[in-house]
């Protein structure tokens, strides 16, 4: 029997099966599916960006695309916080770095080896509903591989979707109303046969993908961090960070002890951050007063996910009080601040995102709940934006459907979508 590179494993039943790009355990636990790799022991390859980790990426092959996470010694920062070790793993635009991620966040180590991992599976068109980043970082994989992809976003942010190289192969769809139209859209729309969700946080691809983080910043400091900083919306990321040391810790090279993940949210909208302080399992309306207003007043939206994968089983509670980890709340002022302390001290512009997680850290220092003289791995998320606008062609994505908030997925939009599959060369039965 020819051995697999990895099996899926459920850890809500403990059964482990392969993958046929598979999002939910077979048994309908409540349960984020998880990849056992056969490797153990972490083996870099010779290939550009994030590939150099393929061994534990969900795929068999590589994209010929050079974007990976860049990880280095602060210097600035570290030296003005007073901290000895401080690791900063960037995630978009900054070549003097070797930062190449030219939509400047790390949602396209997500959106790489979903794509493969897809292309791989023989699974169908990918569709994706996003409020931003994701869908940019789907729409520039999709142009630099030829990927088909579907793309829902609200129409307030279709501005947001650009990449830096033609992307004929993007369906952009535009839903007025708010970010949870456009997912209700999208799901309506993978009622089609060959239409695939992205999957979000069960997306095994999405999560080893963003893991990769952990992993260039570990070999980058030679260990394990002891405290690990990054800004959470859906809390993906932080998962992901969390299922890439316990492989670190099981390859026995970089050290036995889980990161603590300090994980920040950007006030007034923190269902996460209360949720913790109350110690519960669960995210109440409690946590969400007064939803839309909230997020209309974060600096930070991509950082406003309603549903965040908190309590199951796997996900965002479990990684918190797996690694003895601790929560922020970060105002818009704080991370304004943070963000031009950090441009001051790196010299590099930051997105609003990865600028809370810059002040969690400062507030971490402050309070004492990080010593000087830990290792601390701080995932910079986005950035770059400035440094791109100036280097690389910029092109928007056009919509090629528009509809209202709540339209039904019949009739002329149907047909429109159906048109689009077919000029894709994708003949639907429906
Ligand atoms: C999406 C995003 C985050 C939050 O990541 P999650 O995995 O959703 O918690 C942080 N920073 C940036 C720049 C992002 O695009
Ligand atoms: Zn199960």
């Amino acid at each position: 029997m020819v051995k697999e590179k990895y099996l899926l494993s459920c850890p809500g039943c403990g059964r482990s099966f392969s993958d046929r790009y598979t999002l939910d355990c077979p048994s309908g636990c409540d349960a984020l599916l998880r990849t056992v790799y056969r490797d153990r022991r972490l083996t870099l390859q010779n290939l550009p960006g994030i590939f150099r980790y393929k061994g534990w990426l969900p795929i068999e092959g590589h994209l010929r695309i050079d974007a990976g996470a860049v990880s280095y010694e602060s210097v600035g920062l570290a030296r003005e916080l007073g901290l000895s070790h401080l690791t900063i793993t960037f995630s978009g635009y900054w070549p003097e770095r070797g930062g190449r991620m030219e939509t400047c966040s790390f949602k396209e180590l997500e959106a790489q080896p979903t794509v493969l991992r897809l292309r791989e599976k023989g699974a169908g068109v990918l569709q994706v509903s996003s409020a931003g980043n994701t869908g940019r970082a789907f729409c520039q994989v999709s142009a630099l591989t030829g990927a088909p992809v579907v793309v829902v976003v609200p129409a307030s942010a279709a501005d947001r979707l650009w990449t830096t190289v033609p992307s004929p192969n993007v369906c952009l769809i535009t839903a007025d109303g708010d970010y949870s139209d456009s997912i209700a859209f999208g799901r309506e729309i993978c009622s089609l046969p060959g239409i695939v969700p992205e999957g979000g946080a069960k997306n095994v691809a999405r999560r080893d993908g963003m893991g990769t983080v952990m992993l260039d910043g570990t070999l980058a400091a030679g260990r394990l961090p002891d405290a690990y900083f990054q800004a959470v919306g859906s809390g993906t990321g932080a998962i992901a960070a969390w299922e890439a040391a316990e492989r670190l810790i099981a390859d026995g090279r970089f050290g036995s002890r889980l990161p603590a993940l300090h994980l920040s949210q950007n006030l007034p909208f923190v269902p996460m951050v209360r949720a913790w302080e109350a110690g519960r399992r669960d995210i109440v309306v409690e946590d969400m007063p007064e939803a839309g207003a909230s997020i209309a007043r974060v600096s930070a939206d991509v950082l406003t996910n309603r549903h965040p994968p908190w309590g199951v089983r796997g996900g965002v509670y479990d990684a918190l009080a797996a690694s003895g980890g601790r929560m922020y709340a970060v105002s818009n002022e704080d991370a304004r601040s943070a963000g031009r302390f950090f441009t001051d001290t790196e010299e590099i512009d930051l997105d609003p995102a990865a600028a809370v997680a810059v002040a969690s850290l400062i507030r971490a220092v402050e309070e004492g709940f990080v010593e000087p003289d830990e290792h601390i791995l701080l995932n910079v998320t986005g950035g770059g934006y400035e440094r791109a606008a100036e280097d690389l062609d910029r092109y928007p994505v056009e919509p090629y459907l528009q509809v209202r908030a709540g339209e039904a997925f019949e009739g002329d939009v149907r047909d429109t979508v159906l048109g689009w599959l077919a000029k894709q060369g994708v003949t639907v039965r429906a």
